[in-house]
This record gives structure tokens, sequence and C-alpha cells, in this order.
């Protein structure tokens, strides 16, 4: 087994993006740091986090960026998206609103960047079974339609939460090696 880097290193620029209270904030602080909030404060200060993920021996760093609410005004900047190589693209499974928005988002995310970008396609909150809005297979078609992976997961109680990143993180490893 090697021991020493041979000198190559990745960084990958994630986007979060989604409308306003989907969960991801609290999707980025579950994957980074293990931690939920019930308190829906806006996201001041940080721009992004980066966790370091390992394949195939290499270690990758996931720069994962979340806005900072610019998204209640529809004013995510193009700064945002530069760069990124990968996207999870979120709604509310308890809120049908949040999920006839995505179209939009993937708009947008495919005007800022290439189409190589590894896409995935979130629904998150799936802890609220008894109050959902949007089912399994709307998500599943949507996301095929779009040729993105789908996920379900909660914040709240970890549901598929590190597998959604680290999905992205290694689709965007296998597009560039
Ligand atoms: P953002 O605006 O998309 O960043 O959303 P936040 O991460 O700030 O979350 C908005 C609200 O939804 C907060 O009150 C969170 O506690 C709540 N929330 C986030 N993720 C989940 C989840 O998976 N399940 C449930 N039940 N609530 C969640
Ligand atoms: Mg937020």
């Amino acid at each position: 087994m090697e021991e020493e880097s041979n000198g190559e290193e990745y960084l990958f620029k994630i986007v979060l993006i989604g409308d306003s209270a989907v969960g991801k904030s609290n999707l980025l602080s579950r994957f980074a740091r293990n931690e939920f909030d019930t308190n829906s404060k806006a996201t001041i200060g940080v721009e992004f986090q980066t966790q370091i993920v390992e394949i195939e021996g290499k270690e990758v760093k996931a720069q994962i960026w979340d806005t900072a609410g610019q998204e209640r005004f529809r004013a995510v900047t193009s700064a945002y998206y530069r760069g990124a190589l990968g996207a999870l693209v979120v709604y509310d499974i308890s809120r049908k609103g949040t999920f006839d928005g995505i179209k939009r988002w993937i708009q947008e995310l495919d005007t800022q960047n290439d189409s190589s970008l590894a896409r995935m396609l979130v629904g998150n909150k799936c802890d609220l079974e008894n109050i959902r809005e949007v089912s399994t297979e709307e998500g599943k078609t949507l996301a095929e339609e779009e040729g993105m992976f789908f996920m379900e997961t909660s914040a709240l109680d970890s549901t598929n939460v590190q597998r959604a990143f680290e999905i992205v993180i290694r689709e965007i490893y296998n597009n560039i090696s």
C-alpha cells in the first residue's frame, strides 16, 4: 500500500439549491457536522463547508456551498454556481410547491453550468410521511426525465444524507478520472 500522496489533489465544489426552508442548510450541517437545527435561521456568514471523503484511497475535498437565504428573493448569483461540479437540487416532500419549483432551479443550474455537472434531485423531510404531498414516484419520474440521481432524505433523522452527498461526490470523481 502506498502511504505517500502522489501529489494529486481533488477539490469538488458542490452547490445546494432549492426553495427556501426545504432543509438545505440542515442537510449540510447533518453531513458536515452531524448536527440538526430546529430553528430556521438564515445561514449567515458561512459560504461553504469542506468535508474530506476518501475515494479509492484518494483524498477528496468536497466544498459544499449553501445559500445565505438569497433564494427567497430568487437572487442566487452566478458566482454561487461558478466552478461547481455537482449540485443537490432540494425540495420538501411535505410541500408540493417546493417540488413545482424544481424545474426552475434545474433550468437556472443548466444555464449557469455545462451539462457534465453531477446532479441529484433530493426530496428532503421524508420523516414527515404523515403529511407527504409529493410521492416517491413523482420524484423518481422527474429525476429520470432530467437525467438526475434521486434520493429521499431526512436531515432530521439522518436518512440517506451521507449517501446523497457521497453519490454526487463519487459521480464527479468518475466524470473526471
Ligand atoms: P433552507 O432554507 O433550505 O436552508 O432550510 P433549513 O435547513 O433552514 O430548514 C428549514 C426548516 O425545516 C427548519 O425548521 C428545519 O428544522 C426544518 N427541517 C430541515 N430538514 C428537515 C427534515 O429532514 N425533516 C424535518 N421534519 N424538518 C426539517
Ligand atoms: Mg439555508
